[in-house]
């Protein structure tokens, strides 16, 4: 699942973990981390791992900040990035 991709497919994702993960061409489907070596998203993820993600996950659902997996680095939401 590519659950932190928002329907863009990125070559590779800079995660907030420190990780970087690239997509894994033989699922077509997921991000491995190569920190943790666990699918983004999935239960194998660390802790850490996991935990990071989950909090820029709820500072862009609060409209302060968001991670952008494509740079590694987090920026203000903007008032049209708001979803719903
Ligand atoms: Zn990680």
């Amino acid at each position: 699942m590519t659950v932190y991709a928002d329907g863009v497919r990125y070559q590779t994702m800079y995660l907030p973990c420190g990780g970087v993960a690239e997509f894994d061409e033989s699922s077509g489907i997921s991000y491995r981390c190569e920190l943790c070596g666990a699918v983004v998203g999935s239960i194998g993820q660390s802790k850490h791992c996991k935990e990071e993600s989950d909090k820029w996950r709820a500072y862009e659902e609060a409209g302060m900040w968001k991670w952008d997996y494509n740079t590694g680095e987090s920026c203000a939401v903007r008032a049209n990035d708001k979803k719903g």
